[in-house]
């Protein structure tokens, strides 16, 4: 069923998680490919990256959509940190990157057993600092998403890095395009994407879900759900363990037994998504071009 306000229902589960009347609103447009939203509490502002389009931006209430960062080195996902410093993902730099508290942009890791990451694409800061990312090659083989380069590493993998210590593991080895990746609410379980279709159509574009041990091991890994149209690129969960992703058409909702709920229909590719706001129910949705909200009735695990 398909209700006036565009929102699509498979699954009772999923009317409790909205807003009655609350329908999707365009909040700026003109990214070239909008990617990594991150939410700001302190201004109740939101940082996307254009990341084919080689920007930083920042959307704010009150000031609009401004440029913070042009090259941003086809800066991909963002996150806040433990002490709320943004860190991010360079596709251009092959690294993971902070900013400090003068402004400047600091490389963190960019490379795992002396060799040099592909690009890391997406990434999750866990309870405990340690901060999850995805290495695709994306950025390496696409002109518009990276400086090139030849691949050292072995594989696309999964890495947990360690601020604190610099150390880095490689923690999944198994996918082919690992993408956007988020821990279930009590961070036993980690869910990663695979969009490999997004380059090769008989490939992946599916969530995998791992049970994660010891707060550094990701294993038996499985297929959580087949995501179609297009790709699961980024997703969240909210309170209650239930997934939201990016699709081409929409924004998918998966109960955390996997049931398809239904999808919040956005009238272009989607590509990431985070909860943000003043009670944390806002989700802010990255597509192509624009960058989207909409209310809900559930609220972020983190409000990154
Ligand atoms: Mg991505």
């Amino acid at each position: 069923m398909i209700n006036k306000k565009g929102i699509e229902i498979y699954d009772d589960r999923l009317k409790p998680l909205l807003i009655p009347n609350a329908a999707l609103k365009k909040l700026t447009d003109g990214a070239v490919h909008g990617e990594g939203p991150v939410y700001l509490p302190e201004d109740d502002s939101v940082i996307w990256s254009d990341a084919h389009g080689n920007r930083l931006l920042r959307w704010s209430p009150t000031e609009g959509n401004k440029v913070i960062r042009q090259p941003s080195h086809y800066q991909s996902g963002n996150y806040l940190d433990l002490q709320g410093r943004l860190v991010s993902c360079s596709q251009g730099q092959r690294a993971i990157i902070r900013q400090e508290s003068d402004g400047e942009w600091k490389v963190l890791v960019d490379r795992y057993q002396g060799k040099r990451l592909n690009s890391p694409n997406d990434l999750v800061v866990k309870s405990d600092g340690t901060i999850w990312f995805s290495d695709p090659t994306f950025g390496i083989t696409h002109e518009n998403q990276g400086y090139g380069g030849e691949q050292e590493q072995a594989g696309d993998f999964v890495y947990r890095f360690d601020p604190e210590t610099g150390e880095i593991d490689a923690v999944i080895k198994e996918m082919a395009k690992p993408n956007g990746l988020a821990f279930s609410p009590d961070e036993s379980l980690l869910y990663v994407s695979d969009t490999s279709a997004a380059e090769h159509p008989q490939q992946h574009h599916y969530i995998r879900v791992y049970e994660v041990r010891e707060n550094r091991y990701a294993e038996n890994g499985r297929v959580f759900a087949v995501i179609e149209p297009g790709e699961p690129d980024g997703f969240r969960l909210d309170v209650h363990g239930n997934i939201f992703t990016s699709s081409a058409d929409s924004v998918q909702v998966y109960a955390p037994d996997g049931t398809h709920l239904g999808k919040i229909l956005v009238p272009e590719v989607c590509t990431n998504l985070t909860f943000g706001g003043r009670e944390g129910n806002r989700l802010f949705i990255t597509a192509k071009t624009s960058l989207y909200a909409i209310a809900l009735n559930t609220s972020g695990l983190s409000i990154n």
